[in-house]
């Protein structure tokens, strides 16, 4: 079969929507965050490897222009399309489904993401989608999918589609596989890996997924992550977490070395593997027997709850460099109330612990939780900027955002409840950080830019420039600037009193 991965470059007033691995969706005229599509990645190259020509097309991070998207695709001739969607640009998708109807009447249409698994039937009650595939192991259920159109397989769990009198029916739940090491490595050339990066990552980069779903280590307050705004550990992986062996992690990325000279991977699974110390401890064993130890640079997500001596020891000595740990907020109660399982101390202490050591951290932290008070927010202004200034090293950075609450996740079915929500239920459109969803007494874009700003501060200048240790870090770091200028140019700084309902950057997972 001919199966295309599509990105479809749709815009809103000249921008992009950064739709690729983002957990939380805006538009954006920046270059400076082109996130790699990780389960996407692994869908095509298991198409590749059952021997069926895979067209990957990601039109939003190459900017491509609509004639040259749709000259392409034209080119290919596609059977199957695949498409992930987000709620604000699921209403969007399914006008483009009807595009892609009327331009390849016989081909058969996937919608995938966060959005579709809370709502299945909704997208083929709306559109002229065949199937909707549910579930974080969307790779799994696409190849069952395309080897079920080819004859050679029957549907297997997690799809909905219509039967012959139209009605929507379904394979049932999905089942996520406890397998992930019998997936292939991730086809870098055919995913074009070179057309991604981020800012904070040095070059050349290549995105990984070290396991799926969010973990903590035994001695933990909390469990896996249930954080009641995550929208990928609810409706993706279903509040579960898996590792795939360090060994089947290693064999990819010396691959990635050897072959395409990557120096910096950063792996983008929910909390990294950094909650499981056993598996660090192979990690290292691994990369020690390849003796790739010293020829690249790890980066990942991180729960601050998750660190003590050990495993930061551990982590410098494998080559880690960044950690991305959430804040979320300076209040306990807010923490508490987000299910986030940790406390203010416990973050503060894990940061700390990790720059004393030599990683640099990016804070992420958000504004405008229905109860919080100006005094709340203050708090968290005020946490942010002793973590961001303390010990500050080249690469460290956070990003501050305002709180976006996803049809389907806990804080959504809360807001609704509650009566938080300043916009309709099914507005998902306006679910895309243009301006807050979500009541709230405070200015939240106001403090979100302030945080923001903390990184012009002289001090966090100065001492990024003066730790400056290589040229791959000059390069970041002027990218870093760039970035931040892309800031100012989404949203204007700091933002005037009179348009201050404009949310503020997201540029990625906060978590
Ligand atoms: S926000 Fe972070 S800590 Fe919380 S569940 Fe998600 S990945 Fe885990």
């Amino acid at each position: 079969m001919r199966a295309a991965i599509l990105y479809p470059p749709f815009r809103k007033d000249g921008e992009f929507p950064l739709l690729t691995q983002n957990r939380h969706l805006k538009f954006s005229k920046s270059r400076e965050v082109r996130i790699f599509p990780l389960v996407p990645g692994h869908l095509a190259t298991n198409l590749k490897h059952l021997g069926h020509e895979v067209l990957w097309l990601d039109g939003i991070n190459r900017r491509m222009s609509d004639g040259e998207f749709n000259q392409t695709l034209d080119g290919f001739k596609p059977e199957v399309i695949f498409l992930e969607t987000k709620a604000p640009v699921v209403k969007r998708h399914w006008q483009y489904v009807a595009e892609l109807k009327g331009r390849y009447p016989g081909a058969k249409i996937a919608l995938m993401g966060d959005h579709v698994t809370y709502f299945p039937e909704e997208s083929l009650l709306n559109s002229q989608v065949d199937y909707v595939m549910t579930g974080g192991d969307y790779d799994i259920v696409g190849r069952n999918l395309v080897e079920h159109l080819a004859g050679k397989e029957p549907l297997g769990p997690g799809l909905w589609y219509r039967d012959a009198s139209g009605k929507t029916a379904t394979t049932g739940p999905h089942k996520l596989t406890e397998a992930l090491d019998s997936l292939p490595f991730i086809d870098r050339e055919l995913t074009r890996f070179q057309d991604y990066g981020e800012a904070y990552l040095l070059r050349p980069t290549a995105y990984i997924l070290t396991g799926r779903g969010c973990g903590a280590s035994e001695d933990s307050p909390g469990g896996v992550g249930v954080c009641t705004f995550c929208i990928w550990q609810h409706a993706l992986w279903g509040k579960t977490a898996r590792l795939r062996s360090p060994a089947n992690v290693v064999a990819e990325m010396e691959i990635c070395i050897n072959k395409y000279k990557v120096w910096e991977f950063f792996d983008d699974n929910e909390s990294g593997p950094i909650y499981n110390i056993e598996w660090l401890r192979e990690f290292h064993k691994e990369l020690k027997a390849r003796k790739l130890l010293g020829r690249f640079q790890f980066s990942s997500n991180c729960r601050a709850d998750t660190l003590n001596e050990e495993v930061v020891d551990l982590l410098v000595k494998c080559g880690w460099r960044l950690l991305k740990i959430g804040l979320e907020s300076g209040s306990d109660y807010s923490i508490k109330h987000l299910a986030k399982c940790e406390t203010v101390d416990l973050i503060s202490r894990g940061v700390k612990m990790a720059k004393d050591r030599g990683l640099v951290v990016l804070l992420t932290t958000m504004m405008g939780y229905p109860w919080e008070t100006e005094e709340d927010v203050r708090k968290t202004y005020e946490v942010t900027k002793e973590l961001l200034l303390y010990k500050v090293r080249a690469g460290d950075c956070m990003q501050a955002s305002v709180v976006i609450a996803y049809p389907g996740s806990p804080l959504w079915r809360e807001s609704v409840n509650k009566g938080w929500l300043l916009v309709g239920k099914e507005d998902y459109e306006k679910y895309d950080m243009s301006h807050p969803i979500l009541k709230t007494p405070i200015n939240a874009s106001e403090w979100a830019t302030k945080t923001w700003s903390l990184m012009k501060t002289p001090k966090f200048v100065f001492q990024q420039l003066v730790t400056v240790r290589s040229l791959r870090e000059v390069d970041l770091l002027w990218r870093g600037l760039r970035s931040l200028l892309g800031h100012v140019q989404d949203y204007g700084d700091p933002l005037p009193e009179s348009e201050t309902n404009h949310a503020a950057p997201q540029t990625a997972v906060s978590r």
